[in-house]
């Protein structure tokens, strides 16, 4: 019979295997103790830049149909200023501009 046989619960020496040390805490982040565990919620907060106005374009022509169409996706709709990052200014002025170009059939309104 085998006598380092320990790791079986019920074997029949008297002392039972001494229980390893306390387990570290996995669920913890040594270095970010104030959050608790589990995923991050947020990201941390990038700065939009309005692209309009770093290229110091103040109007928005509706006949600039290059720039009018970046702000509007491949089936036409217009891009939100939350994900742009267009200052509420060249907002009108572009979702004004793609209004034109709709109705003058330059840009489409649905794909
Ligand atoms: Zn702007």
């Amino acid at each position: 019979m085998d006598t380092e046989n320990t790791s079986q619960p019920g074997s029949s020496s008297g002392a039972p295997a001494p229980r390893p040390a306390a387990r570290p805490d996995i669920h913890r982040r040594p270095d970010d103790s104030r959050r608790p565990y589990g995923p991050r919620k947020h990201f941390a907060p990038r700065r939009k830049v309005c692209r309009l106005c770093a290229e110091k374009i103040d109007q928005v022509d509706y006949k600039q149909v290059q720039i009018v169409k970046s702000f509007c996706t491949d089936t036409g709709k217009m891009l939100s200023r939350r994900i742009t990052g267009v200052c509420a200014k060249h907002q009108r002025q572009v979702a004004r501009a793609v209004k034109i170009n709709r109705n003058l059939s330059i840009m489409p309104y649905s794909v």
